[in-house]
This record gives structure tokens, sequence and C-alpha cells, in this order.
């Protein structure tokens, strides 16, 4: 046997597995059941696909074991198995990306570690959670390979060498810890499989107590014959259920939700299912889940869904991102139609008119539900827009919007009148204020200070509501959305708020401070596009604006963020006639008084400030400086 390291990722993760305290061990046998399942279904795609392969006789399955004498439990199945650089690959090392979230997620406490240990590609390693030693013994199907054994405790390291299974697949033993022996009995296996692994479609069999038989001869005699050398009897454990298949009035809730834990390894209970079954040109069944919040890695580009392919029961593909748009890639659950052919890869799949079709009828289905869903649980469904909303809101953004009606249903956000409250637009339009025209919207990233912004004043003046929206996609979303039910959706930061009516004071104000525009947009020349008096601000002196039609300071930020170079875009900036500030500055301005430019330019400073960013401090400390001195001075 050859000694090897496990990579620094895999040890880390061992180290915590190793160490921790769980409530719920027995989830072990679900990953590695789990594994073999896969394991499994790899060997028939590569058989269908008629790839050069080691057959196997009789049936496929995965087989239980357990020794009491030995403390051992074996689990071993006719899969796909591993050569020797696979079993480096798969077993000495983990995929990166999960690693970081996942000794965070161990941060918060080991039942979380028992739910989230396969949902992270590391479920091989819950073995260690009830064994010591574990080995391995293994043989791929690739003819040219040979057989190979595999051994750790969990702790450094592994070694390596020529294994003796002589039938394609994998065997692992668990030396099982002594404070785990629990799981040395008939009954608790059983009753674990049944209980995490009754969904898995190939036979997970497992060795019977024979039945005690009389002796015939001599009846009174009643004594118990076990022949010890015989065979034992393996039976079938688990049921195969293939809820998809059956009338949903068949199939219990609690099956459901039992279903979506295997379906997805999630522990917890999902938001909402639909339950299809589809007779059209392109026939299928399908349960789909929304879960309450989506999983971890949906937000990276090479996503992988949750949404298994099967045609007539057998499964074809594990991901299948085809079969949903991408802005409902957080959906998991079961197709099965009998018109995807069964070697049907990945990439073929997405070209197919039936994958098209079902995707259609997919979001319509999940869409409606969701809608449905909303009306009847306001509180659930708003819980889960938060976690997933963005996500959805991509639908909105995209250029072929076709969902957009359904969407804008689904649709929730913050607003200025609405406190912790999750609005709809629904409810925001029937709440639009006498005089108001318009939905208002102001969309900054800076979701800790979006509610802050001197922009808003005048809305908050008017009671009118403004919806507030702090996610990067907001910004393309509204661009394609422009409307509600015939609203039109408007920035606070490109359009002009209207004059109130019967303001005489501000008409007064604005006419006065005419004279000080002309003077400042002669100061500021080449650093502002525009310099207006504002209808909007009560309590701020001046704020920056966009052109109608030009890009947002928000726009961007989330471009730059992205790695795209932006050039920056001169911003208008508007003065508040009836600030203090700006009455005063005007007057010395018309009485010819030298030495204002730096009080004008804090007006420009100040703008730049409450968009969050100064474009030059040194200039902005040495102006605020002279002025203390001057005000000092007055004192
Ligand atoms: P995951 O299954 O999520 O990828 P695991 O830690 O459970 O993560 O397993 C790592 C890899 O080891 C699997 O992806 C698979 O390639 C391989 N593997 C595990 N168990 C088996 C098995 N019984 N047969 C063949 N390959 C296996």
């Amino acid at each position: 046997m050859e000694n090897h390291s496990f990579q620094a990722d895999a040890k880390q993760i061992l180290k915590l597995v190793t160490h921790s305290i769980y409530s719920e061990r027995e989830v072990f046998l679900r990953e590695l059941l789990s594994n073999s399942s896969d394991a499994l279904d790899k060997a028939r795609f590569i058989s269908l696909q008629n790839q050069e392969h080691r057959t196997i006789e009789g049936d496929a399955s995965i087989r239980v074991f357990f020794d009491d004498t030995e403390k051992t439990i074996t689990i071993e199945d006719d899969g796909i198995g591993m050569s020797r650089e696979e079993i480096v690959e798969n077993l000495g090392t983990i995929a990166q990306s999960g690693t970081k979230r996942f000794a965070e997620a161990l941060e918060q406490g080991s039942d979380v570690f028992e739910n989230l240990i396969g949902q992270f590609g590391v479920g091989f390693y819950a073995a260690f959670m009830v064994a010591d030693k574990v080995s391995v013994e293994t043989l791929s199907i690739k003819p040219d390979s040979t057989a190979i054994r595999w051994e750790s405790d969990g702790g450094e390291g592994y070694s390596i060498g020529d294994g003796a299974r002589d039938t394609r697949g994998t065997t692992i033993t668990l030396h099982v810890k002594e404070d785990a022996e629990e799981f040395l009995s008939e009954y608790k296996l059983k009753h674990i499989i049944k209980k995490h692994s009754d969904f898995i479609s190939w036979p997970i069999m497992m060795a019977v107590t024979p039945e005690p038989t009389l002796d015939e001869e001599n009846e009174d005699n009643v004594e118990e014959v076990v022949d010890l050398n015989e065979e034992p009897q393996l039976e079938r454990v688990n049921q195969d259920k293939a809820l998809w298949l059956k009338s949903p009035s068949d199939v219990t809730e609690e099956d459901y939700n039992e279903f979506f834990k295997h379906v997805t390894k999630n522990w917890e209970d999902p938001l909402c299912h639909v339950h299809i079954r589809s007779e059209g040109t392109i026939e299928f069944n399908a349960i789909l889940y929304v879960p309450k919040a989506p999983g971890w890695q949906l937000d990276n580009t090479n996503y992988k869904v949750d949404l298994k392919l099967y045609q007539r029961r057998v499964k074809v593909i594990e991901h299948a991102n085809d079969l949903l748009p991408r802005f409902l890639r957080f959906v998991c659950g079961v197709v099965d139609s009998p018109s995807v052919s069964l070697n049907v890869s990945r990439e073929i799949l997405q070209n197919t008119p039936a994958a098209k079709a079902i995707q259609k009828q997919l979001t319509k289905k999940v869409l409606r539900k969701l809608a449905e869903f909303a009306d009847e649980n306001p509180e659930a469904y708003n819980e889960f827009w938060e976690k997933t909303g963005h996500m959805l809101k991509e639908g909105l953004a995209d250029y072929d919007a076709k969902h957009k009606n359904d969407l804008l249903k689904l649709f929730r956000c913050k607003t200025t009148t609405g406190g912790d409250e999750w609005r709809s637009l629904a409810q925001i339009k029937a709440d639009l204020k006498e005089g108001q025209e318009d939905i208002w919207y102001l969309a900054d990233i800076n979701k800790a200070q979006i509610a802050q912004r001197p922009v808003l004043e005048g809305f908050q003046k008017r009671e009118w509501e403004v919806m507030l929206l702090s996610d990067p996609v907001d910004e393309w979303m509204v661009q394609m959305v422009r409307e509600y039910d015939e609203t039109p959706l408007k920035s606070v930061i490109h359009g002009e708020l209207p004059e109130e009516d019967n303001n005489d004071d501000l008409k007064e104000d604005k006419e006065a401070a005419e004279p000080l525009v002309g003077w400042l947009k002669e100061l500021f020349n080449d650093d502002v596009e525009e310099v207006r008096l504002s209808s909007r601000l009560t309590e701020s002196p001046s704020i920056f604006v966009s052109q109608e039609g030009a890009m947002s300071a928000n726009m961007e930020k989330i471009l730059r963020s992205a790695n795209q170079e932006v050039s920056e875009s001169k911003r208008v900036l508007e003065i508040n006639p009836s600030h203090p500030m700006v009455k005063t500055l005007s007057r010395l301005n018309s009485e010819g008084k030298a030495g204002l430019d730096d009080f004008a330019w804090l007006l420009l400073d100040h703008a730049e400030i409450s968009e969050g960013k100064l474009n030059n401090p040194q200039a902005f400390a040495a102006r605020l400086q002279g002025l203390m001195e001057k005000a000092a001075e007055n004192l």
C-alpha cells in the first residue's frame, strides 16, 4: 500500500467531521447510499451509450451488510466504480468552492452540518461520523482498469494499493466506532434506509434473518434451526416510490416533503410544490418544489439546478439546467418524460423541442403557483421573496420578458412609506396620492443608506411612496419594465418632481435665486452638466440628479464593481432655493460680495457627499478648513 496525504481543505473538513458531536449521525448511510445510487445511474448511462464497459451478471443493486463481531457495516454497489486516479481525486480532495462556506456553516452548529454535508459535496466523509477506519474496494467500469483498495482513518492521509474486487462497482467498509455500535443492527439499518433512502430507484438489499423453522419430525420439540452455511437471503428494503407518476390525490403532503428532502439533500420542508401531469404533444410528469431559500451555489455563473430529468423512471440527467429559465434556477424536483432519449446529454437536451416545450410549461406553472401561494400565505411568501426575489427579478430584467405580467404579480419591495413591509406593485398603485401620476423608485445598492437619500425629501413631504430598490439587478429591471398596469415607473434621480400647486413661497424663492444659478453655472462650468433649482428638497441645500436618459451613479457603481469601464457622466446639480445657506449666498452674490467661491463649492461638495462619494477630498478639506477659520473669527 502506498501512503498519500489528504489535500489541505479535505483535511480541514475531516477534522471537523471527526471532532463534532452529532444528534443525527444516521445520515452517514443516506450519503453513502446516495453515492452508490449515483454510481449506478452513471453506469447505466455508459451502457446505454454503448461505450465500452464492464458488464455485470444479474440485476444491478446496492447491498448493505453488517457484522456484529467484526464491528463493520458494508455498503456494496454495482456502480461505475473508480480508477486509481479517480479515487485520489474523488476521495482525497474536495471541490474547492464549497469548503469555505461549509466551514462557515459548521460554525453554526453540528446539526447544520448533518444537514448540509450532502449539499456540499463531501458526503463520503460522513462515513467518519460513525467509523474510525474506512476501507474502499473498487473496480472501475472501464475495461482497462484494475481493482483498487483505499483505506483511511480520516486523519492526515490515506493509503492506496491493489484491490480484490472482481466485478465492477464499489464496496465501502466502515469499521464502526465504539460509540456508534447501535448501528450494528438489522432493525436500525432498515429503519434508516426506509426513512432517508426510500426514494432511491435502485434496489437496496439487506440480508434478512431467516425465519425460525420448526423441526418437523419432532413437533413437540420446538427448536430453532438455522443453517449457518446457507447464503444469506437478500430482501429489498426501499420502495422506489416514483411519486411523480402517481395521481396527486394519492400522494400525501408528508411524501411530497420527504421526496423534496431526498431530491435536494435539503432538511427543511419546501415552501410549496406543483405536481404536473401533462398530456399535450410533449408528454411529461413533474413534481417541482420551491425551496424556502435558494441553494448557495446558484449565484455562480456555472450554477447547477437541482432538477432531475427521467425517462420513464430512469434518471437521464442530474442537473437539467435547460428545463428552467435562469430566473427560476432555485426550483427543484424531477421531470419524467417519455419524449426524451435515454442517452441524451446535457448539451443535446438544450436544443430539443421537448426541452423547450417542457420549460415553457414548467415556468408557467411555477409562476402561477407562486402567485397563488403569495395570496394565501403573504408572510411566508415575503420571507421567500427576501431571499430569492433577486433571481425572479432577473426574469423582468430580461429583454425578452415573456413572463412579465406573471412576474410583476410576484414582485415585492420596501418603500419609503411602508416601513418594514414588503409592498406589491398592486398595493403601491392602489395607494397613489392625489396628483401622483407615476410610481416613483430610487435604485441604490447602498441598502443601509437608501432611505436617507436627500433626493427623497420632496416625496416625503408630499407623503408619496417611493420604491427603494437596492439589488444590482433592479437597475436593469426598471429599464425593461417601464410601467405597471399603465402607470409609468419613474426614477427619482432622473425625473423632475413637479412643483406643488399653491406653493407661492417656493415660487418666490426660485425667482430670487435665478441670478445665483447663472453665476454657479459659470463657476462650476466643466464639473456639472447643468445647475437648476429644485422643487424636491426640503432639508438639504443641494443634490445631484441625472439627466433623463443618462446613466445613474448607481448604475456606474454596479458596472464598475463588475470590472467594466465606465466613464463618469456629468450630473445635474439641483439647488434648494429655500435653504437658508442658498438664500444668504444668493443675497451676498447679488450684492457683489467677493470671496464667495468656497461657499459655492460647498454646495457641490454637499451633493457629492450625499451620493456617498467625494471626488476630491483634499480640496474639500481645504475649503472646509478655510470656512471654519472664517467662522471662528466671527464667534
Ligand atoms: P459528492 O457525491 O457530492 O460529489 P462525495 O464526497 O459524497 O461528494 O463523493 C465524492 C466523489 O466520490 C463522488 O462525486 C464520486 O465521484 C465518488 N464516489 C463516491 N462514492 C462512490 C461510489 N459508491 N461509486 C463510485 N464513485 C463514488
